[in-house]
Order: structure tokens, then sequence, then C-alpha cells
């Protein structure tokens, strides 16, 4: 007998009938003889409703008062679970995120777990019932309701699995699993069947949007083995584990996009120390999270141009803030460009092969699509593009790494020596 904790997603409590053909499934599982803890989501596009009712009642909604609204999508769907559930005569019991004991810090509407109480939970499962968690949602330490940002009942489940020992948590979602590529992008995209923490965990951070970040983290830490299936069929999935010899033969796992940046340049900016620090103290200040940055020379002797990249949603402050220190360091103008992608190849390969970056390039180059700017970690390169080229971009990259094919990675790149 296993402790399982499962995570449905918003498409697979969408109504009614989907609800309860998961409890038909969960109910099935229980009776084989595993514990379960089920994580819900709320119903497809809840969340996004409830955000626009709010921004119909108040132009910026009061973070705390956003949380306890976003609170009851979650609330919904785990009443009317555990009602489906109990009539398929198996005992359920819902909880919200207080009472299921996930503690947080008080960061509204993007709040990180910092601990959780077990107990509550553990009670109801020796009572021999199915436990049901809102997943997203979590209490601070004066009882607020608070959220844990998009998508992040995924956290919730493996944060959970990790503070319950879980043997597995097992997230179930609208596509069979961890895909090469967002598989609504490429239909080429072909279904990983494991992939590394590390990867996943660059794949998250850089667009696919299938984890939510902080699950990944949370699995990676604890060692949680997170299984990534389909709440529709019964194909095998994706395991997310521990990197293995056979993982890190591949050259590139995945490839991933993001629109959710923009980017700003400021031009002719002394060449002096202490200028970067003058640019960016204010930007840190307004909590704006920079991402790339890239100082090049500028025409003129003695000045550089920095530009840097921040979320879309802060892209407007963010240009008035660098504006205004433009004109206190007597630098040129600031361009802003909200229209970019950053295109991501990510794989556990790439420590030890050559060439992966400018077959990226040659790759980019033969479609005519010009790179902005380009980083690199040690598993993963990005480019920022123009945003109209970014799902051409993933096909191209798909098509030269060959990885429709298994076993991918088989690129003409040289082993480092
Ligand atoms: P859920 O509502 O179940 O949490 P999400 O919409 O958050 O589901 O995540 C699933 C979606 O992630 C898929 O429909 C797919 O479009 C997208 N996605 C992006 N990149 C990938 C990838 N590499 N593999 C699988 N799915 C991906
Ligand atoms: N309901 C939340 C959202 O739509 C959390 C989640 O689905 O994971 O972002
Ligand atoms: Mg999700």
């Amino acid at each position: 007998m296993a402790l399982v904790v499962q995570k449905y997603g918003g498409t697979s409590v969408a109504n009614p009938e989907r609800i309860k053909a998961v409890a038909e499934k969960v109910v099935g599982r229980r009776r084989k003889g595993d514990d379960l803890v089920v994580v819900l989501s709320a119903r497809a596009g809840e969340t996004d409703r409830l955000i626009a009712l709010a921004h119909e009642v108040s132009l910026s909604p009061d973070a705390r008062e956003m949380d306890v609204l976003l609170a009851t999508g979650e609330q919904t769907t785990v009443a009317l679970f555990s009602m489906a559930v109990r009539n398929l005569g198996v005992e359920a019991i819902s909880m919200t995120g207080y009472q299921a004991g996930i503690n947080t810090d008080r960061s509204y509407g993007q709040a990180r777990i910092s601990g959780i109480e077990t107990r509550p939970i553990m009670e109801k499962l020796h009572e021999g019932r199915i436990v049901v968690v809102a997943g997203f949602q979590g209490y601070d330490d004066e009882g607020n309701i608070t959220t844990l940002g998009r998508g992040g009942s995924d956290t919730t489940a493996v944060a959970l699995a990790a503070a319950l020992g879980a043997d597995v948590c097992e997230i179930y979602t609208d596509v069979e699993g961890v895909f090469t590529a967002d598989p609504n992008v490429y239909s080429k995209a072909r279904k990983l069947d494991r992939i590394s923490y590390e990867e996943m965990f660059e794949m998250a951070s850089m667009g696919a949007k299938v984890l939510h970040l902080r699950s990944v983290e949370f699995g990676m830490k604890y060692h949680v083995p997170i299984m990534v299936l389909s709440s529709f069929t019964d194909a095998p999935g994706t395991l997310v584990t521990k990197e293995d010899e056979e993982m890190e033969k591949v050259v590139v796992s995945g490839i991933t996009y993001n629109k959710n940046e923009g980017r700003i340049t400021i031009t002719n900016v002394p060449d002096q120390p202490g200028m970067a620090a003058r640019v960016f103290r204010p930007i840190s200040d307004a909590g704006i999270n920079v991402d790339l940055i890239v100082q090049s020379g500028a025409g003129i002797p003695g000045r550089a141009d920095i530009s840097f990249t921040v979320p879309k949603t802060a892209h407007k402050k963010a240009m008035e803030i660098v504006e205004a220190v433009a004109r206190e360091i007597d630098a040129g103008p600031v361009h802003g460009n909200a229209s970019i992608a950053k295109i991501s190849i990510i794989g556990l390969g790439m420590r030890n092969h050559s060439g992966v970056a400018a077959k990226m390039f040659d790759s980019l180059a033969r479609e005519n699509i010009n790179l902005k700017m380009i980083s690199t970690s040690e598993i993963k390169i990005s480019c920022i593009i123009e945003e109209k080229y970014a799902e051409l971009a993933v096909r191209v990259l798909h098509d030269a790494f060959e990885l429709e094919t298994a076993p991918h990675g088989r690129i003409e790149v040289q082993e480092e020596t």
C-alpha cells in the first residue's frame, strides 16, 4: 500500500462531468488499496474570471482581498469533488489550505510555503478517508489567506508529498507528460519518459508551464518522484527524477519559449564604476526582477549601452524608473520593446558537448531570426528574439536538434576532451 498525492489541473475538473470522471478514477485507485491525498485546481478559466471580476470593482484590487477571492476557485472544486467521491460510496473530506496546515509567508499572490502541519491530513487518512486539498492556497502566521502564484496547485501537491513522505506525486493534466516542446505549439514534440529535476527546473523557469517552478524546487530538494500524466488517457506519463548517466548523454532535452518579458535599453551610460548599480538599484527597490542583462560598448567612447529584460507586467514601470535614472546620470535615450520572446534550449548533455550554441544560432539565422540578446548557463542557452518568431523558432530548433526521434540529442556536436 502506497501513499500517493495526486493533483488534477483546471481542465481535469472543468465541469461536473469531469469532476465525476476524476472521482471515479480516484475511487478506483483507492479500492486498490492506496492512501490518497488529492489536490485540485479551480475549474479551468475560473481564476481568470475571478481576476476579471475584481478589476470590475477596483482598478487596483487590494492584494489581501484578491487572495481571499482567488482561493474560492479551489474551494469550490474540493467541495464538489468530495461530494462526488462520497456518492461513489467512499469517505472523502475536503480541506482548504488553512485546514490542511499549509503555512506560507505573506507575499499575497506569490506566497511561498514555509511549513506544513501534517497532523490534520494524517488523521483523516488514518480514518480511511480520501483527503481532498484545495491547491494554490495557504495561510500566513496571522491566519490570512494567501495564494502561491498562477499554476501554484502543482506546488501544493509536491510540497504535501514531501511533507507527508508520499511515495509519489502524480500531476494529472491535459497533456500526456512533459514533451520536448509544448505539444500545443509543435505537433512533432515528443513525450519524454523521464527528465531530471534540473532540466525540468530550467524548462519551468524558461516558460514550460506544465509544472509550476516551485513544485520542481520542492521535488528536487526533498527527492519527491513526480509523475506528469494525462487525466484523460492511461498513457504512462513522464517521471521527473534525479539525473543519471543516461540522461547526461542527451544534449538537448527540451525547447521552451517565454513571452512574458520586455526589454529595456539605456544608451550612452557613462562607463564608470557604480553606474550599473545606479541603474539597477531603483528597479530592485521597486520589487522588479531583472532577468537578462547585457552591457556593450556604445558608439561614443567612454559610454556603454545596457540592455536588460523585466517581466512584461512591470515593463512600463521599469521604463519610467530608468528614464528618470538616465536623466540623473546624463545617459542617452532609453528604448523599450515589450514584443520580445525568450527561446531556450535545455539539456544536461550541454555540460560536456561543445558546438550546441553555434548550432542553435545557425539554425535561427537560416530563418532570418535576429538574436537580440543571448545568455547561457551550464545546461541552457537562451536567446531573445522578436515575439512573432517564437513558435517558428521552437519548430526550427526542434527539427535542427532532431528531438522528434528518440534517442534525441544525437547531433553532430563534438564531445569535449
Ligand atoms: P493544468 O491546468 O493541468 O495545471 P497547465 O495548463 O498549467 O495545466 O499545463 C499544461 C500545459 O502546459 C499543456 O497544455 C501545454 O500546452 C503546456 N506546456 C508547455 N510546455 C510543455 C512541455 N514541454 N510539455 C508539456 N506541456 C507543456
Ligand atoms: N487556479 C490557479 C491558476 O489558475 C492555480 C492552478 O491552477 O494551479 O493559476
Ligand atoms: Mg498548471
